[in-house]
C-alpha cells in the first residue's frame, strides 16, 4: 500500500488535492500497488495522532519511508508507522541522506554555499550551521536586503525581515570574511521603471535580481569550488526581466568542476526552466529537509527509523 500528501489541504477531504489522477497512473504503472487518498485529509496526519497512525498500520507488516521532502515533520506517516513495525528507508531517501550528510560531514573544499530566496527567517538558523562548515557564503535574492539593512545602507521598498535584522548584524560580525553579497542590483526605481542601482537604493525603489557583476563575481566562487550547494534563487527569476542572475548561476553550477547540489522547491523549478536540472549532481526533492538535514544532521523521519523494532 502507498501513501503520500499532496498540496496543502486542511485537514479535510478537498477534491484538488485528491490523488485519484496518480492512482489512475500507479494502476497502470504497478498493477495491484493500492494507492490511499490524500493523507492530509485526515487531521490526524499533521496532528500525529495515535488512532490515525493504527488506522496507517492496521493489517500491514513492513513500512518504507521513501518521502525525504516530509521526513523533517512529525506528522502520523513519518514517524508513527516505525514505532510498532519494521521498517527501512527507500533508496530515495537514502541518497539524499547520503548526499546531504556528505556535504556536512566530508566537505570538500572549497565548500560554497549560494542561498538566495525569500524565506530568511526560515533560512537563518542554516546560515549560521553552513558558516561553521563553508570557506565562503554567497547570499543573493531578497535574503540580501536584510544583510544590507544589518550594514545601514538604504534599501528602498526592497523585501526586508526588519526583526532579523539584529540576526545579521552578528552574523556579519562573526563571519563577515565569509559572506559574499551582490556588489550591483537591478529592479524597478520609484517610478516603476526597470533600473540597475549599486547595493544602496533610493526612495522608493525596489531590488528584484542580482546585478551583472554579482553574477560575474558569484560565477568565479562557484567555479573555483570542489563543492556546491545552492538553495533559493538569486532574484524574482518568474519574472523574465529578474531572471539573469538566477540563470546566470544555475549556469555556473552546470559549468563548474565541483560536485553540485541544489534543493529548495523554486531552486529546483528555476533549473528545470533553464532546462540545466541534468547539469548538477544532485537536485534534492525536499526545501525545508535539505535545509533542516544539513543545520542539525538528523530529522524526525531518521530518528524514527532509527527506532524502528528491527533496527
Ligand atoms: P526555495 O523554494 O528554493 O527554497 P524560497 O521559497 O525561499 O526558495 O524563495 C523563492 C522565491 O523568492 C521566488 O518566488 C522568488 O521570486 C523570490 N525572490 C527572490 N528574490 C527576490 C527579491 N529580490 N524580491 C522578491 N522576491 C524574491
Ligand atoms: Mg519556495
Amino acid at each position: 500500500v502507498c501513501a503520500s500528501h499532496l498540496g496543502r489541504p486542511k485537514g479535510a477531504p478537498d477534491p484538488a488535492y485528491s490523488m485519484e489522477p496518480v492512482r489512475a497512473r500507479l494502476a497502470e504503472l504497478a498493477p495491484g500497488v493500492e494507492l490511499l487518498d490524500n493523507l492530509r485529509f485526515d487531521p490526524g496526519e499533521t496532528g500525529n495522532s495515535d488512532e490515525f497512525v493504527a488506522t496507517l498500520t492496521d493489517g500491514i507488516d513492513l513500512y518504507v519511508n521513501d518521502a525525504f521532502g516530509a521526513s523533517h515533520r512529525e506528522h502520523a506517516s513519518i514517524v508513527g508507522p516505525p514505532k510498532t513495525l519494521p521498517s527501512a528507508m527507500g533508496r530515495l531517501l537514502a541518497k539524499e541522506v547520503d548526499v546531504l550528510t556528505g556535504l556536512r560531514d566530508r566537505p570538500k573544499r572549497p565548500f560554497v554555499a549560494v542561498l538566495g530566496g525569500a524565506k530568511i527567517s526560515d533560512k537563518l538558523g542554516v546560515v549560521e550551521a553552513l558558516l561553521e562548515t563553508v570557506d565562503s557564503l554567497v547570499i543573493g535574492g531578497a535574503m540580501c536586503f536584510t544583510f544590507f539593512a544589518a550594514r545601514g545602507e538604504p534599501i528602498g521598498d526592497s523585501l526586508f525581515e526588519p526583526d532579523q535584522v539584529d540576526t545579521c548584524r552578528r552574523i556579519l560580525d562573526e563571519s563577515g570574511d565569509k559572506i559574499h553579497l551582490p556588489e550591483d542590483l537591478v529592479g524597478l526605481d520609484a517610478n516603476g521603471e526597470f533600473a540597475t542601482f549599486g547595493t544602496r537604493l533610493p526612495d522608493g525603489a525596489k531590488g528584484f535580481d542580482i546585478g551583472p557583476g554579482s553574477a560575474a563575481a558569484f560565477t568565479d566562487v562557484i567555479m573555483d569550488a570542489r563543492m556546491v550547494f545552492w538553495n533559493g534563487p538569486m532574484g524574482m527569476f518568474e519574472d523574465d526581466r529578474f531572471a539573469a542572475g538566477t540563470r546566470t548561476v544555475a549556469q555556473a553550477m552546470a559549468d563548474t568542476k565541483a560536485f553540485t547540489v541544489v534543493g529548495g522547491g523554486d531552486s529546483a523549478a528555476a533549473l528545470a526552466q533553464f532546462d540545466l536540472d541534468d547539469e548538477v549532481d544532485h537536485v534534492s526533492t525536499g526545501g525545508g529537509a535539505s535545509l533542516e538535514l544539513l543545520e542539525l544532521g538528523d530529522l524526525p523521519g531518521l530518528a524514527a527509523l532509527r527506532g524502528a523494532p528491527n533496527a
